[in-house]
């Protein structure tokens, strides 16, 4: 009740400007059409650009609830990450907006809605705008965003997890091959060490942190390779990237808001002795500022 039960959505601003950055299209999107139509409706047809970190349910089921979809004159246009092997994004996309699912189909919507492709890269979206993609590691394929904009940096991070060793098996194992460990431990840090650049002085870094470090690695329910991080690893990643502003985010749906409050204290006394970075659990409807 206290942080939101909502699944993700950002919305990104830019001083004055009328400029509307949207980050996924979970359910908090249908709170942000209601925001976006008392402020931005008024003053002209809504433009916005939604960033889809990647297409699990959680982070596009909220898209037919965007209320400016359904007037005329509205331009979304959309961007998230696909592989050469998948249908394009809108497909992928659209197909949730069929009659099995939901009584309004895409090409019902009044608005004008374009989709790109995206891949690792830097792009010039206009008007001071950048933004560069990095591949992150979850079960499909998830890209953190880096959105420069004046000399501000804002980067997301969900859903991840640290890339780790895929052939650290013990020696006892008869697939044990001591050249493959060594190999899988140096390119998992490559990753991991690129990972942290791509972080590298973010004024804010939204990191995700569904798991403690002790639920990420209990031996009785391991959580690794389930694609989300710890609290421990999104603060030691920040400090490292010499991170301003870390919020945790992509709260595990379990987590009580009395859970969360305990996590941040304790977090805030860790990281206060050794390091300047600003740790915020996220909530939903909070305003940080770069
Ligand atoms: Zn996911
Ligand atoms: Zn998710």
């Amino acid at each position: 009740m206290k942080y939101g039960g909502n699944t993700s959505c950002l919305e990104l601003r830019f001083g004055e400007e009328d400029r509307l950055v949207v980050i996924d299209a979970g359910t908090g999107i249908r709170e942000l059409a209601g925001h976006v139509m008392q402020t931005d409706l008024p003053k002209g047809p809504i433009k916005t650009e939604l960033f889809l970190t990647h297409t699990h349910w959680d982070h596009i089921m909220g898209f037919p609830f965007f209320i400016p979809l359904f007037i005329p004159n509205t331009e979304v246009k959309v961007f998230g990450p696909v592989s050469f092997e998948d249908d394009p994004l809108s497909k992928i996309f659209g197909d949730m907006l069929r009659y099995r699912y939901w009584p309004v189909r895409l090409e019902e919507l009044a608005a004008n809605i374009q989709y790109s492709d995206l891949k690792e890269g830097t792009m010039d979206l206009g008007g001071d705008l950048w933004v560069t993609t990095k591949y992150l590691n979850h079960p499909v394929l998830v890209l953190g965003y880096r959105f420069e904009y004046r000399g501000k940096v804002f980067c997301t991070a969900y859903d991840t997890e640290p890339f780790r060793n895929l052939f650290d098996v013990s020696p006892d194992d008869p697939s044990y091959d001591a050249e493959a460990v060594k190999e899988g431990a140096l390119a998992a840090e490559e990753e991991n060490n690129k990972v942290t650049e791509f972080f590298r002085g973010a004024d804010i870094l939204i990191h995700d942190t569904q798991y403690t470090h002790n639920e990420y690695v209990n031996p009785k329910s391991p959580k690794l390779g389930w694609g989300h991080s710890s609290f421990e690893h999104a603060v030691n990643v920040a400090h490292k990237a010499g991170v301003k502003k870390l919020l945790l985010f992509h709260h595990d749906p379990d987590r009580s808001d009395h859970e969360l409050d305990v996590i941040e204290s304790k977090i805030r006394r860790t990281v206060r002795a050794k390091s300047r970075v600003e740790v915020m659990v996220a909530r939903e409807g909070m305003t940080v500022e770069a």
